[in-house]
């Protein structure tokens, strides 16, 4: 990717970049759709990146490519519009845009070519990945040097009102924040974190992506931000919560009463179930009980398909596949609709695992599968060149 980022970056402007820049992608263990609900989750940073190399300009003017899309971009950095109107151009000039929305002084033109094996739309959060490596490239090009969670604020920030996704912190802060070896316990109500070695034993993460494509504004993603805050407005008259997820799972039953409404009282469930499997999971990896772990992430797969209603037809029948090729546990990763899944399976067997899921998956629907060992990363890089 670097020597073809370069290639690229000399071809349209004649020298050479000063700084690569890269950002990986996650994946999340447990705690799905918690984030925007003020809970729990457990995410990785993983080793596919979205990099960019970039040079100074003259002048006022911010120049976008990625080697992943036909067009480029153009943009007045004192005009960059406030409605988004520049395709997928919308992720970095939202950047921009939301720094000097937040007082930050921009004082010259960048040259911004990006590239990446992310892949994009497919609930590995290619979205945060680009979003937090622009403004990695902001903070360092201009100077300001920006501590990681300023990092995830700004991209986030950036990507619920720039780009329209009613998101929680999840994915910004599990990519800055990515750490070898570690998984990031993330409270997504004061923000805090701490670093989880999770010991699989002779067990690993294996990611799945579907590829069917789907793009998270469009799809019912902010329809479940909605009955969510449609169920906690009802419930804040009966209990003293922030949040769902200040609801234990003792509540349940009388919940179910006092939404007297099936959709939302599953919607309701998820969240307070999967909360707790959080601490499941952790206190599980703690007595090193894989058995658990597994358990833990089929759990949340049924309750993301049946109370949650996120999963859909493909990763459904994944997680059906991949236990029947050797997967201990499965579930769907990122906000679903489409998009990847993690499975728990025994080193030894992962070559037996991919091939027959693989053809398995490709006789079925006649799409190619991607499946490939989850390598979890450091966060952002920059190197001068
Ligand atoms: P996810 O975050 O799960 O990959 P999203 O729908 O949230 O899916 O974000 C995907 C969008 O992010 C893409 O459609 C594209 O607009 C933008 N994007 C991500 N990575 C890149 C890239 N390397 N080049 C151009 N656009 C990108
Ligand atoms: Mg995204």
């Amino acid at each position: 990717m670097k020597n073809k980022l370069i290639y690229t970056y000399r071809n349209i402007f004649h020298k050479k970049p000063d700084k690569l820049f890269s950002s990986p992608c996650r994946i999340n263990l447990i705690g799905e759709h918690t984030d925007y609900n003020l809970g729990l989750a457990l995410p990785a940073a993983i080793s596919k990146y979205t990099s960019a190399v970039v040079g100074k300009r003259n002048d006022r003017k911010i120049y976008i490519r990625s080697l992943n899309k036909k067009d480029p971009y153009e943009v007045d950095l004192d005009n960059i519009s406030k409605i988004p109107t520049y395709g997928w151009g919308n992720y970095p000039l939202g950047v921009f845009y939301t720094l000097k929305e937040n007082g930050y002084k921009l004082p010259f033109g960048l040259n911004i070519i990006y590239g990446s094996n992310v892949p994009m739309a497919s609930g590995l959060s290619s979205s945060a990945s680009i979003l937090n490596l622009t403004v990695y490239i902001a903070s360092i090009m201009y100077g300001y040097n920006l501590d990681e969670t300023t990092i995830a604020n700004i991209a986030h920030e950036s990507e619920t009102k720039y780009n329209g996704l009613k998101c929680g912190i999840l994915d910004e802060y599990a990519i800055a924040l990515g750490k070898k070896d570690k998984c990031i316990l993330l409270d997504c109500k004061s923000n805090k974190y701490s670093y989880e070695s999770i010991d699989l034993k002779d067990y690993a993460l294996v990611v799945i992506v579907s590829n069917v494509k789907r793009s998270l504004t469009v799809s019912p993603y902010n329809k479940r931000v909605e009955e969510c805050q449609k169920a906690l407005t009802i419930l804040k008259g009966h209990y003293d919560i922030e949040s769902l997820s200040d609801l234990k799972v003792s509540d349940l039953p009388n919940i179910k009463t006092l939404l007297n409404d099936e959709i939302l009282f599953k919607r309701v469930r998820h969240i307070v179930t999967e909360n707790q499997r959080v601490r499941d999971f952790i206190k599980a990896s703690k007595e090193g009980d894989i058995t658990t772990l597994a358990n833990i992430l089929n759990k949340s797969h049924e309750s993301l398909k049946d109370d949650y209603e996120v999963s859909g037809e493909y990763l459904d029948y994944i997680h059906d596949i991949s236990l029947k090729y050797g997967a201990i546990g499965e579930r769907m990763t990122g906000a679903g609709f489409g998009g990847s899944s993690i499975a728990l399976i025994k080193k030894i067997d992962f070559s037996y695992f991919k091939e027959n899921l693989y053809k398995d998956y490709l006789e079925k629907y006649h799409i190619k599968a991607k499946i490939f060992p989850a390598n979890i990363c450091d966060g952002l890089k920059v190197k001068s060149l």
